[in-house]
């Protein structure tokens, strides 16, 4: 019998996902919602770059706190709101492009579902809004002396320990320089309304990294479908306990560059109407 070969592979689980890649060869990389289909496409990778058929992966976890300096509080829930679209901002919403005119008034939002864990979004507005607990909250503003101007958001007309944020944000995300907005994306857009421009590129988006501040809570415009994110650092994100409920969320990295490789772009396609069904 032929000894095999044992390959050392690391493993990041993270959002229902399995990346696992060679510690040698971080670009033999392979990704999978389920282990054991990651495990196949890795052999299969490494049977044909090395040609080695038998292979042996040994799995060693990785903590995906220790790959980047960057993370976002991402929601793990989702909610609707029960708010009719237009009556949340002081100008309704354009007809064309969907998206709010004016600010954010000050009716409260009603959540047609009850709210859980730390941070959520509700899932049927353009842009999407977040939810947080106050206790979440509570907890970043003693850690890192943040203040949030907040409003209470309310379920079958009663409080509901959870708030949105009305803090406006202070970093914008922007595009890899020589990269063009994906005009296939309904996010991309200037609208022949309201003159809004919007643009995307999933895999192309990034903040400056001289615009976040360690060690404080960054409010942060992260895409086009998104009103307001918190981006941490990774050490002030391990300062943040977990442990309850109230206060989980999703610490996902987030993309950092330079200032002078990014660019906010301005050749995109008009549009008279999106259809967001
Ligand atoms: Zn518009």
């Amino acid at each position: 019998m032929s000894n095999k070969n044992v390959y050392v592979v690391n493993w990041l689980h993270h959002d229902d996902a399995h990346v696992l890649w060679l510690e040698k060869q971080p670009e033999i990389q392979a990704e999978s919602n389920e282990l054991e289909a990651a495990k196949d496409c890795l052999c299969e990778l490494i049977c044909d770059h090395l040609g080695d058929s038998e292979a042996c992966l040994e799995l060693k976890p990785v903590n995906y706190l220790d790959l980047a300096e960057w993370y976002a509080l991402r929601p793990i829930e989702q909610a609707g709101l029960s708010n009719e679209p237009h009556s949340i901002f002081t100008k309704g919403r354009c007809n064309g492009c969907g998206y709010p005119l004016g600010e954010r008034n000050e009716v409260l939002l009603n959540s047609a579902n009850k709210l859980k864990n730390g941070v959520g979004f509700f899932s049927n507005t353009r842009p999407y809004i977040n939810y947080y607990s106050e206790a979440l909250l509570t907890q970043l503003t003693n850690l890192f002396g943040t203040v949030f101007n907040t409003r209470p958001i309310l379920y079958k007309g009663e409080p509901t320990g959870y708030v949105e944020i009305l803090n406006a944000p202070d970093v914008h995300y922007q595009l890899h320089k020589g990269v063009k907005a994906d005009s296939k994306l309904r996010t991309t857009f200037k609208c022949r309304q309201c003159h809004r421009a919007s643009f995307a590129n999933s895999e192309e988006e990034a903040l400056a990294v001289e615009a976040l501040k360690p060690n404080s809570v960054n409010f942060v415009r992260l895409s086009a479908l998104n009103t307001l994110m918190l981006v941490l650092d990774s050490k002030a994100v391990q300062q943040i306990n977990q442990k309850l409920r109230l206060h989980r969320f999703s610490a996902v990295p987030v993309q950092v560059m330079p200032e002078e490789q990014l660019y906010i772009p301005t050749d995109l396609p008009e549009v008279e109407h999106i259809n967001w069904r």
